[in-house]
C-alpha cells in the first residue's frame, strides 16, 4: 500500500464500514477569501489547487479537481484521511474542509451513506443541504427533511436544528451527490504563490519565524536570509535557521535560505560608529545586503519579525531610519503584535521550541550596552559616510551561502 502513515485514529473515527469497496471517497476543500476575487478567481483556484496536491504528495490520491466554489481531493484510500487533514491544515487558503463519500443524487443514497460516516450515531443530529446543482427536483428544505426521514428510518435519534450533537451535511453537485460530518478548519489566507514574493530577515530568534508565516499566509512565497556574525561566533543561529525553514517549507514545498557570514561588516562598524547607534547601522547594513538578495530573486519587499517598542531599536524613529536604508517596501508583519501573541502563534506554527534553542547571534564585543532610540536617518548617514557601504555589501554577499529546502524530503543543499 501507499507509503502514507496510517494512523491508528483512522479505525476509531470511522465505521469499519468505510474500509468497504466501491465507496468513493472525496475531500470537499472550500475557501473563503478566493471567492471575492473577481477575474483572478480562476488563477487563484488553480494555484490552490497545485498547492494542495504538492501538499498531498505520495498519499493516494488521484487528482484534485476545481469547481466554481470548491475543490475536490479525490481520495483513493479512506486510511489516509488523518494524515491528508493534518496535511490540507498547512495549504493557505483553504478556509475549511470535509472527508465526503460521493453517493448516487438520491434521498435513500445520502441516506445509507450516514452508516459509512457515522461510527457510533448520537443522540441528536440535524441534516444541513446545499444545493449546487438546480435541476434536482426537491428544494434546500426538502432535501434536509427527507433525507432526515430516511436516516430516522435507519437509527432512532432526536432532531435538533439548534444544537445537534452531530450535523449531517449534503451537497447536490453537478458531479454527483456529497454526504459528510467532518467540518475541519483550515489555516485561512491565500494561496501561497499569488501574492508575490518577499525576501524575509529571519534571525532565528522567535518574531521573525512567526513574520514569515503570516507573510506566507497573506499568498507570500518566502525567500529566507540570515546573518551569522560569524567568524566571531559559532554556527548555531545558522543551524537554527535550518531548522526553521525546514519546518516552514512544508507550507510553500521550495525555500532558499541565504546564510550571510556578517561579523567582518560589524567589525567594520564598531571601528566607526558610536557604540548606541551600532545596532542601527546593523539593521541598516542587513537591509542593503537583504535587498541585493531580493533582486536577485525578484522580491518585491523585504520582510521582519520588528514590533513596535519591544526593544529599543524598534522605536518608530528607529523604525523609519532603518527603512531609509533601502528603496524596497519593508513589511513588518507584528509590528503591532504584544510579545505574548507572538509566542502564542509561535507555540501554535512549531516554530518555538526551534527558536528558544540556545545560540550565539551576535559575539559580545558586537552588542553595545544601549540602543539610541532616535537615531535619525541624517544622523545615521553621517557616521555610514566612513564606510565604504557597497564595498561592505559585496564583502557580505561574497560570503554568503544558498541552501535549498524541499518538501517533503526537506533536505538542503548547498551551493
Ligand atoms: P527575533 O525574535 O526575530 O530575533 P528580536 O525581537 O530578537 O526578533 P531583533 O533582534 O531586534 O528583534 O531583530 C529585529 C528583526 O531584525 C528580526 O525580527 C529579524 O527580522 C531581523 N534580524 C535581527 N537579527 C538578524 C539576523 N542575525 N539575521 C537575520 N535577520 C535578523
Ligand atoms: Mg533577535
Amino acid at each position: 500500500m501507499a507509503d502514507f502513515a496510517v494512523e491508528a485514529q483512522t479505525s476509531d473515527e470511522l465505521p469499519a464500514r468505510a474500509l468497504e469497496p466501491g465507496l468513493e471517497w472525496r475531500v470537499i476543500v472550500r475557501f473563503s477569501e478566493i471567492a471575492l476575487k473577481g477575474r483572478n478567481k480562476e488563477w487563484f483556484m488553480r494555484v490552490l489547487r497545485d498547492n494542495t496536491e504538492r501538499a498531498l504528495t505520495g498519499l493516494p490520491v488521484s487528482k484534485v479537481t476545481i469547481r466554481p466554489n470548491r475543490c475536490f481531493v479525490h481520495l483513493e484510500d479512506v486510511r489516509a484521511w488523518p494524515e491528508v487533514r493534518k496535511r490540507l491544515r498547512w495549504v493557505f487558503g483553504i478556509s475549511n474542509f470535509s472527508l465526503a463519500v460521493r453517493t448516487k443524487p438520491d434521498i435513500d443514497a445520502l441516506a445509507e451513506a450516514f452508516d459509512v460516516l457515522v461510527r457510533e450515531p448520537p443522540t441528536s443530529f440535524c441534516v444541513r443541504a446545499q444545493r449546487g446543482e438546480k435541476s434536482f427536483p426537491l428544494t434546500t428544505p426538502e432535501i434536509e427533511r427527507a433525507v432526515g426521514a430516511a436516516i430516522l428510518r435507519r437509527h432512532p435519534m432526536t432532531v435538533d436544528l439548534r444544537h445537534p450533537e452531530l450535523t449531517f451535511g449534503v451537497e447536490i453537485q453537478r458531479e454527483g451527490a456529497f454526504a459528510f460530518v467532518t467540518h475541519e478548519e483550515g489555516p485561512g489566507g491565500l494561496p501561497v504563490g499569488t501574492s508575490g514574493r518577499v525576501a524575509v530577515l529571519l534571525s532565528g530568534g522567535i518574531d521573525s519565524p512567526v513574520a514569515a508565516y503570516r507573510l506566507m499566509q497573506r499568498g507570500c512565497r518566502i525567500v529566507f536570509v540570515h546573518f551569522t556574525s560569524f567568524p566571531f561566533t559559532d554556527p548555531s543561529s545558522w543551524e537554527k535557521c535550518r531548522e526553521l525553514v525546514k519546518l516552514l517549507t512544508r507550507h510553500q514545498f521550495e525555500s532558499r535560505l541565504y546564510a550571510c557570514q556578517f561579523g567582518y561588516v560589524q567589525q567594520r562598524i564598531v571601528v566607526s560608529v558610536p557604540a548606541e547607534l551600532r545596532i542601527i547601522a546593523y539593521r541598516r547594513m542587513m537591509l542593503r545586503i537583504a535587498e541585493a538578495v531580493a533582486h536577485r530573486e525578484r522580491c518585491e519587499a523585504l520582510g521582519t519579525g520588528e514590533s513596535l517598542g519591544q526593544v529599543g531599536s524598534q522605536t518608530l524613529t528607529n523604525m523609519a531610519t532603518i527603512d531609509r536604508a533601502t528603496e524596497l517596501l519593508v513589511l513588518r508583519p507584528l509590528v503591532a503584535w504584544g510579545k505574548s501573541e507572538i509566542t502564542a502563534e509561535a507555540q501554535r506554527i512549531g516554530t518555538y521550541e526551534i527558536s528558544i534553542e540556545p545560540d550565539m547571534d551576535c559575539c559580545q564585543f558586537l552588542v553595545p550596552p544601549r540602543v539610541a532610540t532616535h537615531a535619525t536617518a541624517e544622523e545615521m548617514e553621517a557616521v555610514e559616510r566612513e564606510l565604504d557601504i557597497q564595498g561592505l555589501v559585496d564583502l557580505a554577499l561574497s560570503h554568503t551561502e544558498v541552501e535549498e529546502f524541499r518538501w517533503p524530503e526537506s533536505t538542503p543543499s548547498r551551493s
